[in-house]
């Protein structure tokens, strides 16, 4: 089949009515179960570290994270975005779904939004407990933080696009670090790399031609991203080679600094009565 140039196409004489239909949310956000906020900000109060994770520039790293247990993302030295993924720490096919995400949630997300799983499970994995950059909201070009568009940098499309091998894309990063957490050889591993959360990453589409773009990150040291599990999670973070995505990525180019994993455990004894997520209940006929 040829390509239709747009000017071949006839534009119906009540385009305009067409156009002007009132906009309806696909799936309106006061349906979804809320998250319990203030049972979490009561345990947030209680938290000790358990455990920490440095991800190098440039590199992927891998943390588990029990359910009822929290996890920051921490911006340390210097501004860089980091890309995430997360599965049910029992069953790998159990895994983060950004497209539902977004679309019950937003393109980007913040505190009280939860982290979605893949069909046929469906529920929330996270919830998003905390998010230093929430004062952030959307700029004037559109661009809001922590989204849920891109996939992830990856070879494949740097050697489509640019001809060239870069062994240290966030798609080879989340491999490296998921083989190695699971015992899994890479070629293993790869397959389940997913779409991530760009953790800190600063994007929009574009006003005029709705193309996706990134400019820099505002976060600064110290700023995190903070999750409670709903579930047993395994994660993987890389730590994006575009550094603070203000200009370039799929290479050695741009400025990169580590990103810190951060594992803390509440006072339990607040989560004794908590009704952790089962997976969705639907029945095929
Ligand atoms: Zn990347």
């Amino acid at each position: 089949m040829s390509f239709i140039p747009s000017t071949s196409v006839t534009t119906p004489e009540d385009a305009d009515q067409r156009r002007a239909k009132q906009p309806v949310i696909v799936y309106p956000v006061g349906s979804l179960p809320e998250p319990d906020m203030d049972g979490l900000v009561a345990m947030r109060e209680t938290l000790v570290k358990i455990d920490e994770v440095i991800v190098p520039p440039r590199e992927g790293g891998s943390f588990s994270v029990l359910k009822g247990h929290f996890v920051r993302f921490v911006s340390v030295e210097g501004p860089q975005v980091g890309d995430l993924n997360l599965w049910n720490a029992q069953n790998l096919s159990e895994r983060f779904f950004s497209g539902k995400t977004r679309a019950l949630h937003a393109t980007h997300v913040t505190t009280g939004n939860r982290l979605w799983s893949t069909l046929p499970y469906l529920r929330p994995m996270a919830t998003i407990t905390h998010d230093t950059l929430g004062w952030y909201g959307f700029d004037k070009d559109g661009a809001g933080v922590h989204d849920v568009i891109g996939t992830r940098c990856d070879p494949y499309t740097n050697k489509l696009l640019s001809g060239g091998n870069y062994h240290h894309c966030c798609h080879s990063n989340l491999t490296r670090a998921m083989a190695q957490a699971t015992g899994l050889s890479e070629a293993e591993a790869e397959p389940h790399v997913h779409d991530v959360l760009n953790v800190f990453m600063c994007t929009g589409f574009t006003h005029d031609t709705h193309q996706y773009f990134m400019k820099a990150s505002p976060v600064r040291p110290g700023d995190y991203l903070e999750l409670f599990a709903e579930i047993d999670l395994l994660g993987a973070i890389s730590a994006c080679p575009g550094g603070d995505c203000s200009a370039t990525h799929s290479s050695d180019t741009a400025a990169c600094y580590p990103l810190k994993i951060e594992i803390f455990r509440p006072d339990m004894t607040l989560l004794e009565d908590w009704s952790y997520p089962e997976a969705n209940g639907y029945i095929w006929p």
